[in-house]
């Protein structure tokens, strides 16, 4: 084999837990190390770690993303009580998603991995519709209260400057109901706006973004306007140089058009509509397997990841020595994500090529057939289909890739 690609900034790795953590170790001594020169900045999430270093090895992931740009992450447990019994942990931590998404103030996008051999559920769709969910307010950061009976509901809000305070009738209620508010900030509205423009430039795909603006004229149109003087303040020049579009309209027309669509945008959504819309098209899509993220920040650093949890159940059953099929896909589209961006901002094209090639190696070995039984499940049927195990489908990949690297 010829001399290895020489990856120029150190790439920062978390490690994580469970089944996950297994196959992430497969990847990367099957089909990275042996093809790449490259530095990691290694972070070891693993549940039992988090905890002995009272969470801030954490902390210090995300500040290595600061420092170097990209980072690539393995699944990790947020710990529940289950948890802190099963690992005798000192106490249930956070979510360490969450506290990286905080440090980096970033937006989460997640796009399906298509393979010829599985139709997506809408048959128009050719190209991967990418989902970008704004990751602060609506209903989770809501006020709620049920009303007894008939009676007023007002609100006010005093101005900490000591301004005068302004009362405003929400509802005279005829009788009991129920009462939701919500909320959001200004800051946030911009930013995940930025981390959208941001990805959309980054992917060279247009961006849509739908809210309810003709009835909510001032909570969702508020959320269009942030969209608009964004665009138009710092986007407008760019998008036209790449050749793409940023385009609103109502979340009804949205979701009326994107199933005639062939898909290939970034459709931004606000947090609730982010939430219920990614489920239909992860779901459409095929299988959670499939699903890859990546965590934007405005300030241009990027984390990957795959969008499923650590497959709990499939790491008791390799515990008990039974045989596991896990796909391995998406942690793969994580890694290959991460060098393909480490590759664009060191102007190493090389590093680019090497990770087209490894999803090019990725995809083929599903569209000969060989995958594991998630995906045996959903794809065509057809007399070459053969189910392999965990390390059997990483292999086959090995096989692949080192075909198109030699040849
Ligand atoms: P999960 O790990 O996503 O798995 C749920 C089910 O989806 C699995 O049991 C499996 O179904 C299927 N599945 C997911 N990924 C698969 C893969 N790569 N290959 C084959 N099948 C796959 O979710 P969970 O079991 O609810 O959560 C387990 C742990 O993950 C939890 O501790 C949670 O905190 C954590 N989690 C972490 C992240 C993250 O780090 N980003 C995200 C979500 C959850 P079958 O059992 O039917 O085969
Ligand atoms: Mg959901």
């Amino acid at each position: 084999m010829s001399r290895k690609i020489k990856v120029k900034t150190p790439l920062v790795e978390m490690d994580g837990d469970e089944m996950t953590r297994i196959m992430w170790q497969m990847v990367k001594d099957k089909l990275l190390f042996p093809y790449l020169d490259m530095d990691i900045d290694y972070y070891d999430l693993h549940v039992k770690h988090r905890d002995d270093t009272d969470d801030r090895v954490t902390a210090d992931a995300a500040r290595a993303i600061q420092k170097y740009g990209v980072g690539v992450k393995c699944a990790t447990i947020t710990p529940n009580e289950d948890r802190v019994k099963e690992y005798t942990l000192k106490k249930a931590w956070k979510s360490p998603n969450g506290t990286i998404r905080a440090m980096l103030d970033g937006t989460v996008f997640r796009k399906p991995i298509l393979v010829g051999n599985i139709k997506p559920g809408v048959a128009a769709w050719k190209k991967p519709i990418t989902i970008g969910r704004h990751a602060y307010g609506d209903v989770y950061d809501n006020f709620e209260m049920t009303v007894p009976g008939a009676g007023r509901l007002e609100v006010v809000f005093t101005p900490a400057d000591g301004g005068a305070p302004q009362k405003e009738l929400v509802k005279d209620f005829p009788a009991a109901g129920i009462v939701q508010i919500n909320h959001n900030l200004e800051a946030s509205m911009r930013s995940f706006a930025r981390a959208c423009f941001t990805y959309a430039l980054s992917e060279k795909i247009d961006v849509w973004f739908s809210t309810k603006d003709t009835i909510s004229k001032k909570y969702d149109a508020g959320f269009r306007d942030v969209f608009e003087r964004e665009f138009a303040e710092h986007w407008k020049d760019r998008f036209a140089r790449a050749g793409i579009e940023y385009f609103f309209t109502l979340i009804d027309d949205a979701v009326a058009r994107i199933m005639k669509t062939e898909g290939g945008m970034l459709w931004a959504l606000k947090n609730y509509d982010g939430d219920v819309m990614s489920d239909m098209i992860a779901s459409a899509s095929g299988s959670l397997a499939m699903m890859t993220s990546v965590l934007v920040s405005p300030y241009g650093w990027y984390e990957y990841e795959a969008a499923h949890g650590t497959v709990q159940k499939h790491y008791y059953k390799h515990l008990k020595g039974e045989e596991t099929s896990s796909n391995s896909m998406a942690l793969i589209f994580a890694w290959t994500g991460g060098l393909r961006k480490r590759g664009e901002l060191d102007g190493t094209p090389e590093v680019v090529a090497f990770a087209d090639t490894l999803e090019a190696a990725a995809l083929a070995t599903v569209e000969s057939g060989v995958m594991t039984g998630d995906l045996l499940l959903l794809a065509e049927k057809r007399p070459t289909n053969r189910k392999v195990n965990t390390e059997g489908f990483i292999d086959a990949i090995a096989g692949n890739l080192k075909k198109k690297i030699d040849g």
